[in-house]
């Protein structure tokens, strides 16, 4: 899935050549759900430094799946 994204952060467009720093997220929450969990159009690659942002965004909002 990184690999289809091109090495580009979903949030920011930052392209990151080094695929230990890009993170696959999940849109909507999988929250366990298989379906979601899999579904590659709720996947979204980040950047390291975006997916900690919005990490933490959500886990301020009590939304961290
Ligand atoms: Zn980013």
């Amino acid at each position: 899935m990184l690999e289809s994204a091109l090495f580009t952060c979903g949030r920011c467009g930052h392209l990151e050549g080094d695929t230990s720093k890009l993170v696959a997220d999940h849109i909507i929450p999988h929250r366990g759900d298989e379906g979601r969990f899999w579904d590659r159009s709720n996947l979204q690659c980040l950047c390291k430094g975006c997916h900690d942002r919005v990490k933490q965004a959500e886990e301020r909002r009590g939304l961290h799946g």
